[in-house]
């Protein structure tokens, strides 16, 4: 196909889109961006230059992907519908600092991958516009995996991204806000509308911006059981923490005392709910509660 226009226009995608007699598939949360500025945005949000190595997560028929192609040392990309590779073969001759791994996102070996592309890599950043089904999976996945990562710029679901990037004392703050915020600096950079993508999803978009923490904040004892803490303050957002740690560590008078001590030590008052604690003092209970023996099996 020549390369006359971006692929991100609305003529080029329904070219492409019909000389391979394709449709999206909405149980691939497949919806593609027909608008150049969106992507221009996107990408400089995510600070991309001749020294930033890209993942990019869907690239779908390639319309992002072309725009980081542009800028970024290279562009590896995990789709998991093989009718697009023959798609992005062609989209994507130009660029030869592309390359597509046909695999499902969620269950690539991230390690394995980080040693063969990342490893001489000064800058990792991964941009995506999401599948809205699978967005919390896949920036955890990230995440949790610990391999090298700099920033990610996602879209998603604007209820989505304000979840993540919400503080203590919201409505939208819970444990997808710690759970990211542990690790990332995170920020609504700007909402999307609807009328940028093809087919249209039915919900409100937004593109995130997390930003490695530079320094870790928290000097956790034991991680596990921070998360385990976390998720149960949160069991019941109305309740108080107190009777959240009960539900999640049980009501028997040892277990009680422990529990009030790591309160008190760690000058937190037990009628607070959980959405009213930062992750400072998740993390300060957290290691208050190991410090009086409670681990993760002792939780329900
Ligand atoms: N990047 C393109 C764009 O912006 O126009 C397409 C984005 S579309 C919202 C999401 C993409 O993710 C689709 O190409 C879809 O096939 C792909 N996808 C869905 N689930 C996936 C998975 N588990 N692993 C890898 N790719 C996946």
């Amino acid at each position: 196909m020549t390369s006359y226009k971006e692929i991100a226009t609305p003529i080029r995608t329904k070219e492409i889109l019909e000389k391979y007699g394709l449709s999206a598939k909405k149980s691939l949360g497949q919806n593609f961006i027909i608008d150049t500025n969106i992507l221009s945005k996107i990408v400089t949000s995510g600070e991309i230059t001749n020294e930033t190595t890209v993942i990019e997560v869907g690239p779908g028929i390639g319309a992002l992907t072309e725009q980081l192609a542009k800028r970024a040392k290279k562009v590896v990309a995990f789709e998991i519908d093989d009718r697009l590779l023959p798609v992005l073969a062609d989209t994507l001759s130009p660029y030869p600092n592309v390359e597509i791994i046909h695999s499902d996102v969620l269950k690539v070996d991230l390690h394995a991958f980080a040693d063969q592309y990342l490893d001489d890599a000064s800058e990792v950043v991964l941009v995506a516009n999401l599948p809205y089904y699978i967005t919390t999976p896949i920036i955890m996945r990230f995440l949790e995996s610990g391999i090298k990562m700099d920033r990610m710029v996602l879209m998603m679901q604007k209820e989505v991204a304000s979840r993540i990037s919400a503080s203590p004392r919201t409505k939208a703050y819970g444990s997808l806000s710690i759970a990211v915020q542990y690790y990332m600096n995170a920020e609504v950079a700007f909402t999307v509308p609807k009328t940028v993508f093809v087919p249209q999803p039915n919900v409100e978009s937004a593109i995130i911006k997390l930003t490695k923490k530079t320094e870790p904040d928290y000097d956790l004892k034991d991680e596990q059981l921070f998360f385990r803490l976390v998720r149960s303050a949160f069991v019941q957002r109305r309740k108080t923490l107190w009777n959240n740690l009960l539900v999640a560590f049980g009501k028997d008078e040892a277990v009680k005392g422990k529990l009030a001590s790591a309160l008190e030590e760690a000058e937190i008052d037990p009628k607070r709910r959980g959405e009213t604690l930062s992750i400072e003092e998740f993390a300060r209970l957290a290691n208050a509660l190991n410090q009086q023996g409670m681990d993760i099996k002792k939780a329900n």
